[in-house]
């Protein structure tokens, strides 16, 4: 079977596809307050059975892993259906899921028997503080979903916390105890100088390290390091010594993970964005409307792998990368 390898001897393993840049929730950090496009014609987005034959065309190349991820893939209607046929897919063994989970208590149902991972964001346990992060968020709603995931058998379940100094940086050592509570792992984020506030975001910058320090002292026992290079990617991962509860700290910024990189993203409008931090990217969109063959698509996106730049640099600021959106790029 034919495999991605970049320019840099990575081995290209991993999609990451953001079904819709729309969200009903609207993080500071994410989306803009009046959210994106609201004018924007269905027609600019692939259809599930588009998305379905470009993911084929990865898993033909070598993909295993695909993560369904937005803007909020749960407003996008037959998110479940879509999930279900793409387990069909001979080779691909991983199907996992972004969310903030506001709706996932109705939706996990039917999701389980496809979706393995799910990975929930919150960066808040109180409900007037989470409302105001997410510019409307309900965080019993998000509650119910975690519920709901874990009592549907989603495993493993993942929070993540985007740490925002001055905002929720008072709330790590409770997400630790949380996270221990309901049996889930938390992974800490750094702030990412993306998205509407662009490079401003750095100024509620936490850097992991510090994170980490915080943590081991609330815990008061050491941190062992436990990542797994298939699932874990960037995230830097820790077992709580003598427990079997574990965190993670996902630091883009203050220590760059390019170099293991095995990831690229599409984005619900067919263009294939080769790195978070860099313009670099082909559109899909396009050849998949002009009649390619299957053969021919898997040779577009071979191409485009080969264009797969070394590393992002948001630890140098000299790049403006204000113009990348989350809600596009899927995290
Ligand atoms: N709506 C889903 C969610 O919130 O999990 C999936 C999409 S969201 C864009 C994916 C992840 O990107 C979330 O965990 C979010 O916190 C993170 N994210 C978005 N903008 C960010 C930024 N500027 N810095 C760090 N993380 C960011
Ligand atoms: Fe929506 Fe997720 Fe972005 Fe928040 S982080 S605005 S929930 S897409």
């Amino acid at each position: 079977m034919k495999e991605l390898i970049d320019p840099f001897q990575r081995k290209i393993e991993y999609l990451r596809v953001s079904v819709t840049d729309k969200c009903n929730y609207r993080c500071g950090y994410c989306m803009p307050e009046q959210g994106v496009h609201p004018e924007g014609n269905h027609t600019e987005y692939l259809s599930f059975d588009e998305l379905t034959r470009v993911i084929k065309a990865f898993t033909e190349l070598g993909v295993k892993k695909v993560r369904l991820t937005g803007g909020e893939p749960l407003v996008r209607k037959g998110l479940a259906d879509f999930a279900a046929n793409l387990s069909a897919l001979p080779g691909l063994v991983d199907i996992a899921l972004s969310t903030n989970a506001h709706h996932l208590d109705k939706h996990a149902a039917a999701l389980a028997p496809s979706v393995n991972r799910v990975n929930i964001s919150i960066d808040s346990l109180n409900a007037n503080k989470f409302n105001h992060i997410t510019r409307g968020g309900d965080l019993v709603k998000v509650m119910a979903g975690i519920d709901a995931a874990l009592a549907h058998g989603m495993k493993p379940v993942k929070l993540n916390m985007v740490v925002m100094k001055g905002t929720n940086d008072n709330e790590i050592e409770a997400m630790v105890d949380f996270g221990i509570q309901k049996g889930v792992e938390v992974r800490f984020i750094e702030t990412m100088p993306i998205g509407p506030a662009g490079v401003s975001m750095m100024d509620q910058h936490y850097p992991a390290d510090k994170i980490l320090k915080r943590v081991r002292e609330h815990v008061g026992s050491d941190l062992i390091p436990s990542s797994s290079r298939t699932h874990d990617g960037p995230a830097r991962n820790y077992l709580i010594a003598g427990t079997d509860a574990k965190i993670g700290v996902i630091s883009a910024v203050s220590q760059h993970f390019c170099e293991t990189c095995n990831r690229v993203r599409l984005t619900a409008r067919g263009f294939l964005a080769l790195c978070l931090g860099q313009e670099d990217g082909v559109d899909l969109r396009a050849p998949l409307r002009a009649g390619v063959t299957d053969e021919e698509l898997r040779q577009v996106i071979i191409d485009a792998i080969a264009k797969k730049p070394e590393r992002h640099f948001f630890n140098e600021n000299v790049h403006n990368i204000e113009f990348r959106q989350m809600v596009s790029l899927g995290g």
